[in-house]
């Protein structure tokens, strides 16, 4: 097969990878520090990220679906692997035969493991107040549980990125739960529920986009650093001239004479057309590029008037620290990562 390069590609700092899951572990205090890995590593690659992660000395990892965790066999040796959404009928082949954990998210789901999960422990979510999956409380607190073998329960913030009331009363029925049903661990935490303080911690928290360079709240800004560095080539260069329109809908015209650089990425790579008219772009060599015109669904054009002897083939880097590209474009940090497609070679540095 030849080998066929991508004009498209993914920087992925594996340094800033492990910095940022120290610093989520630190803040974590004595509790371990997981990682969740659904969709694909925030598309940076599951499998690299457990790869480093597992290397720097994190256990736990959770994927949301039976898929996601069949495409990480094998484990590595010692890693501990969940699936967040739990036991459908149609789970069960997958659920008896890889070695990873189902997280058990209602009454029916713990009847079917109870019967057909042959013992094996399991964890479990409960639900303290965001009605999305997991046990009821008054349902754990009423017996449903009794008996299971239980590694970690469970639950999850529904507004920790948000100074709310929701976070205190979530803990507050967390820690009712705990105190009746009995399990190796208990985890609350992701990453916008670390930086809400120790109290939130208990015994495994488990970061997501904090991992891979989102600012979940202010208490991390200036701690996580960029991880994903999204770069296209140009695929041509061409001359404007003063009053001439670029793109679809002849949505920018050219202020006076200048020139106009074509890149290979669209919003089929997962760059969206709300990129557009923000004020951000990419960078050459130190040279600001800004965005221009509409994002087609394979090509984007910035103005390249002040890029010197940008020339074709060249790699442009993407305006995309994370607060600020969500900022601008209106997207979250996750849609960010998540959108980022199949096209972009993922390069581990
Ligand atoms: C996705 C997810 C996480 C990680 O959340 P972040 O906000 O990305 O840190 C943690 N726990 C559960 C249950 C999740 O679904």
């Amino acid at each position: 097969m030849i080998e066929v390069p991508s004009p498209l590609r993914l920087r992925l700092d594996s340094r800033a990878l492990i910095a940022n899951w120290r610093w989520l572990a630190a803040q974590s205090g004595g509790a371990a520090c997981g990682a969740a890995i659904k969709a694909d590593g925030y598309s940076l690659g599951a499998r690299s990220v457990m790869r480093h992660l597992a290397a720097a000395g994190c256990r736990d990892f959770f994927v949301a679906t039976w898929a996601e965790a069949a495409a990480l066999m094998p484990l590595p040796e010692g890693i501990s692997l969940s699936v967040l959404h739990g036991v459908g009928a149609s789970d069960m082949v997958a659920a008896r035969t890889l070695p990873v954990r189902p997280v058990l998210n209602s009454v029916e789901q713990v009847a079917r493991w109870r019967e057909a999960g042959e013992g094996r422990p399991c964890d479990v979510m409960i639900d303290t107040g965001m009605n999305r999956l997991g046990l009821r409380v008054d349902e754990a607190l009423g017996g449903a549980l009794d008996g299971l073998c239980i590694e970690t329960l469970l639950s999850h913030l529904a507004s920790a990125d948000e100074d709310s009331d929701q976070n205190a009363a979530q803990l507050a029925a967390f820690r009712a739960v705990r105190e009746a049903v009995p399990a190796r661990r208990y985890s609350l935490a992701n990453s916008a529920g670390i930086c809400l303080g120790r109290d939130f911690a208990f015994d495994l928290t488990r970061p997501g986009i904090a991992l891979y360079g989102g600012t979940p709240r202010d208490e991390a800004a200036g701690q996580i650093r960029q991880v994903v560095y999204p770069e296209t080539r140009v695929l041509q260069l061409r001359t404007v001239h003063k009053g001439e329109a670029v793109g679809y809908g002849a949505t920018w015209t050219a202020p006076r004479d200048g020139r106009v650089a074509v890149a290979n990425m669209g919003y089929a790579d997962g760059y969206l057309r709300c990129h557009a008219g923000t004020g951000g772009g990419a960078s050459w060599q130190g040279k600001a590029l800004p965005l221009i015109g509409r994002v087609s669904m394979d090509l984007i054009a910035f103005d390249a008037s002040a890029a010197g002897a940008i020339g074709e083939g060249d790699w442009l880097a993407l305006d995309y620290d994370l607060p600020s590209a969500a900022a601008r474009s209106g997207l979250s940090q996750y849609e960010l990562l998540t959108g980022l497609g199949t096209r972009f070679a993922r390069l581990w540095g």
